[in-house]
């Protein structure tokens, strides 16, 4: 109890601190157990190559120097590691801290994430077939379900975590509504893919034009729906300024933020390299970063970055939507709204599995 007192408090001052970063993705390890379609990392040939855990840690240090409020782990799938435990346990004390799964290990895994903030269980429909051809795996759909119902029985914070394509694009809202009713948040990602480019830090999404969203009204009209479904219930897990602005971007094109990439947010990988986002190079690697955080050098990055609109990956807009401490209060504010969900509801109701009003398959 002393210990979650001490975090909410130091928490609160880094969010009022100006000029730090707020969030740090750190991608865990390329390697992954599925073969989701859109997804270009479980396709690479690559070494099993991957930081310690004691590096890990003194990465995680250096991002409390900086300031970091929270860290996101991602990957390939971050519970394959190990060491996943220690990791996670680490930095559960300093930050608010999420960790994805595509469904496939939380449960096995669960010791390991009770002290996390969230865990993201990847989800894209209600529909069993169409998750596991999106995922590549027969069973995928059904093993999600099972995670999100045994985390939500140990009591651990779970939030669905879909990302929206023209594939699901028409049942996102009746997705969204069928799990806030249960008291699971729905966090959000956006179908994105890479743009081609020799110089980035790796590559995740791969263009596939089945998921592209291309109609533009489409989008909009789910922003619209969402941002009057969070008027009402907590749950949507994005703020309603990201809604609108990228409402705005589907109906006319128009950015109404400034990238703000190795200022607002920075990605970390499995080599404990650093850089503004994964289509940008590595600029240094996360033991020198704090080092580097001033440095002239940063500052031109910053520059050229904040004129770039080459990407659309929707946590990417978050973090420059919401830059400044004003907007990093709506997100906490948002967060604790959700945790509060989670903490009320999730002892009450039904399980998703058991309830099949929504099985479409
Ligand atoms: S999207 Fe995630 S779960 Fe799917 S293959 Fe890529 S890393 Fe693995
Ligand atoms: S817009 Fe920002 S996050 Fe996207 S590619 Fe450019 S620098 Fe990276």
């Amino acid at each position: 109890m002393k210990l979650r007192s001490q975090k909410a408090l130091s928490l609160l001052r880094r969010s009022l601190t100006p000029n730090r970063p707020y969030h740090a993705q750190w991608l865990l390890t390329r390697r992954c157990n599925y073969r989701c379609r859109s997804c270009s990392i479980w396709s690479e040939k690559q070494g099993a190559e991957e930081i310690s855990t004691d590096e890990v840690k003194r990465g995680l240090d250096v991002f409390r120097k900086l300031g970091v409020v929270e860290v996101v782990f991602s990957g390939g799938n971050p519970l394959l590691r190990e060491d996943i435990d220690e990791i996670l346990d680490y930095a559960s004390r300093f930050f608010i801290t999420t960790v994805y799964d595509n469904g496939s290990l939380a449960v096995e895994k669960i010791d390991a994430l009770r002290n996390v903030d969230f865990v993201a269980i990847s989800l894209d429909t209600l529909d069993k077939k169409k998750l596991d051809y999106i995922k590549g795996v027969p069973g995928a759909w059904e093993k999600a379900m099972d995670a999100i119902e045994t985390l939500q029985r140990e009591e651990i914070s779970v939030v669905i975590s879909p990302t929206i394509s023209r594939l699901n694009q028409h049942e996102i809202v009746d997705f969204t509504r069928y799990f806030i009713k249960q008291g699971l948040p729905v966090l959000y990602c956006l179908y994105s893919y890479d743009y081609p480019t020799e110089n980035r830090l790796f590559g995740i999404g791969k263009k596939i034009d089945e998921f592209e969203l291309t109609d533009r009204g489409v989008l909009a009209k789910i922003c619209d729906e969402l941002i009057e479904m969070k008027r009402e219930h907590p749950g949507v897990f994005i703020t309603t300024k990201v809604l609108d602005a990228l409402k705005q971007f589907s109906l006319n094109g128009q950015r109404t933020w400034k990238c703000e990439a190795l200022r607002s947010f920075f990605i970390v990988d499995h080599l404990g390299r650093v850089a503004g986002c994964h289509l940008r190079q590595p600029v240094t690697s996360i033991l020198e970063l704090s080092d580097q955080w001033n440095s002239e050098r940063f500052e031109d990055l910053r520059k050229e970055y904040s004129r770039c609109d080459r990407c659309t990956y929707l946590c990417y807009i978050v973090y420059s939507l919401h830059a400044n401490i004003w907007g990093n209060l709506e997100i906490v504010r948002d967060q604790w709204k959700n945790m509060r969900l989670l903490r009320t509801k999730n002892r009450q109701v039904p399980s998703p599995v058991n309830d099949l009003s929504f099985r479409r398959s």
